[in-house]
């Protein structure tokens, strides 16, 4: 089956079969791991041609591996993108990415609130090599517009946006940007949602990043990281980004667990989202709640945007107890079936505290600033059964 055929295939399809032919693999159903660092060349013309990018084909696993090549076909073919680079870790994507594309004296805008690492990466990495960091408010396209100048290069938002759900208009802010300099690229951090929920490349943006740590490989047993895009940019990426800047190179087993997470990936999300959705509804009536954060809600400020861009509203959440933030602790250390955890996407309920964990690398007045309040809880909905989660949360808040 050509790629071109698998891309008519619907989407749960595709997850299970893009990228990889059992014929082409002694019938093995399965991908076979290449754990191997190097390639032997047939002869000394051949290993220049493979250096040179003149012939196709793999010669040091620093830059690609058999095994990892299919999780990176299925990638591409899942986000509708031309290729794909999975990397060791989200931030492995997210920085490799970025030292490729910028120069001292060139500006990145950011949405105000991003992930405590790439937030750290942008503040204290990509400042301190002279490129310039401009935060705006994004849920505003106006204030997107305005913050654009000759000297941007990317502009890079996540959406819904972790910690605190904000959504943001995928082809409003891509069309804006793109009708003041095409050459600019949008950047999309998608692992809240994952393909099987938005797809930002079919939306006008040029790249998608992942943290694949979460809904991707989806058990919580790995890193990793991907980035989807044009063959040509990913192919930089590939060449200077991994190769010479990070390193931050995927191993050929954690790739296997990858794909045997997306092959689930469809039937996984549509629970966590069940289940999400019925969570935040209980907490949107429970008494000791002041809000809840999430785009299911037909109150949330956001739901209209997230209908429009997104196939379901997801997974996580976030609330603010009436309590404050010591309500917040204490109903955190009563938890018994959910765990006090990072990360997210996992099969368990995962429940932490942005401020002193996740989002930690930013200081308080910097959170002030940047829209992540100290007494925010972040939920991310677990493939249990619902009524026991809820069960949990309900004893956890009593008190
Ligand atoms: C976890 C996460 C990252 C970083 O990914 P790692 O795999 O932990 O390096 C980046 N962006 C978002 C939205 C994340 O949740």
């Amino acid at each position: 089956m050509s790629s071109d055929n698998k891309k008519k295939l619907s989407f749960a399809t595709r997850a299970v079969h893009a990228g990889y032919d059992s014929a082409n693999n002694e019938g093995s159903l399965n991908p076979p791991i290449y754990m191997t660092s190097t390639y032997a060349f047939d002869n000394v013309a051949q290993g220049a041609a493979r250096f040179a990018g003149e012939e196709k084909g793999h010669f040091y696993s620093r830059i690609s591996n058999p095994t990892q090549e299919i999780l990176e076909t299925r990638l591409a073919n899942l986000e509708e993108g031309e290729a794909a680079l999975a990397t060791a870790s989200g931030m492995g994507a997210i920085t490799a990415t970025l030292w490729t594309l910028v120069a001292p004296g060139d500006q990145v805008l950011v949405d105000k609130t991003l992930y405590g690492c790439t937030f750290s990466f942008m503040e204290h990495g990509l400042k301190k090599f002279g490129v310039d960091i401009c935060y705006a408010d994004f849920t505003d396209p106006t204030e997107v517009a305005r913050n654009l100048t000759d000297k941007t290069k990317v502009v890079y938002f996540e959406t819904p946006v972790n910690p605190n759900m904000r959504v943001i208009d995928i082809p409003v802010v891509s069309s804006l940007v793109k009708a003041y300099n095409p050459d600019i690229k949008v950047m999309v951090d998608n692992t809240y949602c994952t393909p099987a929920l938005q797809r930002p490349l079919t939306m006008g943006a040029d790249l998608v990043v992942h943290s694949a740590t979460k809904y991707l490989g989806g058990h919580g047993d790995l890193i990793a990281g991907a980035v989807v895009g044009d063959a040509e940019t990913i192919q930089q990426i590939r060449l200077f980004g991994l190769k010479d800047m990070t390193g931050a190179v995927i191993s050929p087993m954690t790739v296997f667990l990858i794909l045997r997470g997306i092959k689930t990936l469809q039937l996984r999300m549509e629970r966590h989202c069940q289940n999400a959705q019925a969570i935040a509804e209980m907490l949107d009536a429970h008494p000791a709640v002041d809000k809840v954060f999430f785009p299911g809600l037909k109150n949330d400020p956001w739901h209209a945007v997230a209908a429009k861009q997104m196939d379901a509203f997801g997974g996580m959440m976030a609330l603010e107890l009436k309590g404050g933030y010591e309500a917040g602790v204490r109903m955190l250390n009563k938890l018994k079936l959910a765990k006090l955890a990072v990360s997210l996407g996992d099969a368990e309920t995962l429940i932490e505290h942005p401020a002193s964990m996740t989002h930690g690398v930013y200081t308080s007045e910097e959170r002030g600033e940047h829209g992540i309040s100290e007494g925010l809880v972040r939920i991310s909905a677990g493939l249990e059964a619902v009524e026991d989660i809820i069960a949990d949360l309900e004893q956890a808040l009593v008190g």
